[in-house]
């Protein structure tokens, strides 16, 4: 409240306002401390995921034990930071973000951050906030760079005006093939929680208006004009959501930054997880808790959230994943 640029006025915006993090990895997590640290008045945390020991380089509210008891990343995240300010509505949700979902989660946030590590979700978030009017703040760190863009639906180029299409898979660098330096995220994060502050104290005026990359190892930030294209954007100026629309069955999705692939249900389905651990420990090495279940079986790791997601650890190849969801927890 000292800053002149908050005061006051400005952390009572911030009290009554409410922000969704999508993503809860090392962006993520930078992200969302900062949002519960500043009083923000409710932060709704997704992510899809569980927590491994390479993430702990990186993702800074997890440690071993969280591993060790087998928690959700969104499930460790909120229970960290409801210690470090009790007064804020933490919201996690542990779901893969999808065409199904996406509107829910963001449909009653004021803002929504990325913590996300992928393309395709990047583009369902710009589909859905453009659709609904809600300003969001996209983020990317690879290696020792990233870069960030603030994006208010109508008044600013939005993401798709500023990458038409989405990158061909295998023809960009990922964290599975060139790593991450871990203090690099904190700064790309950092900047995007600074304009997503900046929204929610109604700041608008105070933004950056630039696309900025910052490489963390040479200690440079550029800022990049951002102009509208001459052909109009499919999402903002015709209003088509290709990314929001598509229609899938079951699909599968490879997982960034390690050998796993994820099998993706559709419709509503409540997995009984006792149930499934005697059907199943015949077979393999079966634990639960009340957020997943994990199956061991040959070299292969199978977790099962209760709605019928699984990521099957131990190969990128579709056919053995579909074969292995198939044979195992075939729902
Ligand atoms: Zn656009």
């Amino acid at each position: 409240m000292l800053l002149p640029q908050v005061g006051e006025a400005g952390q009572e915006k911030l009290l009554a306002a409410s922000a969704a993090v999508i993503g809860c990895g090392a962006l993520g997590t930078v992200v969302a401390s900062s949002l519960v640290r500043a009083g923000v008045g409710r932060v709704k945390i997704v992510d899809r995921d569980y927590i491994e020991l390479n993430n702990l380089q990186r993702q800074i509210l997890f440690d071993e034990e969280d591993i060790a008891r087998g928690l959700p990343k969104t499930i460790a995240a909120a229970e960290k930071l409801r210690k470090v300010n009790s007064q804020v509505r933490i919201q996690p949700i542990v779901a893969d973000v999808n065409p199904d979902n996406v509107e829910e989660i963001i449909g009653d946030v004021d803002l929504v951050l990325d913590g996300t590590d992928n393309f395709e979700t990047r583009f369902l978030i710009n589909d859905a906030c453009v659709k609904h009017g809600i300003p969001w703040v996209y983020g990317a760190v690879l290696a020792t760079y990233g870069m960030t863009m603030t994006i208010i639906p109508h008044r600013t180029p939005c993401f798709r005006c500023f990458l038409a299409e989405m990158p061909v898979p295998g023809s960009t660098p990922t964290c599975d093939t060139v790593g991450v330096l871990g203090p690099a995220v904190n700064i790309v994060a950092s900047l995007e929680v600074i304009e997503g502050l900046k929204l929610l104290m109604v700041r608008e005026e105070e933004l950056h208006g630039r696309l900025i990359y910052v490489d963390a190892w040479a200690s440079t930030l550029e800022r990049m004009e951002l102009e509208k294209r001459d052909k109009p954007c499919p999402a903002c100026d015709l209003g088509q959501f290709e990314f929001l629309e598509a229609q899938q069955g079951s699909y599968l999705t490879r997982l960034c930054g390690r050998e796993a692939m994820q099998v993706n249900v559709r419709g509503e389905v409540k997995v009984s997880f006792p149930g499934l651990a005697e059907r199943l420990n015949p077979v393999g090495r079966v634990t639960f808790n009340d957020y997943m279940l994990r199956f061991q079986v040959d070299s292969y790791e199978l977790t099962v959230f209760p709605d019928g997601r699984t990521i099957i650890k131990g190969t990128t190849d579709e056919a053995l994943a579909r074969t292995l969801y198939a044979k195992y927890i075939g729902l």
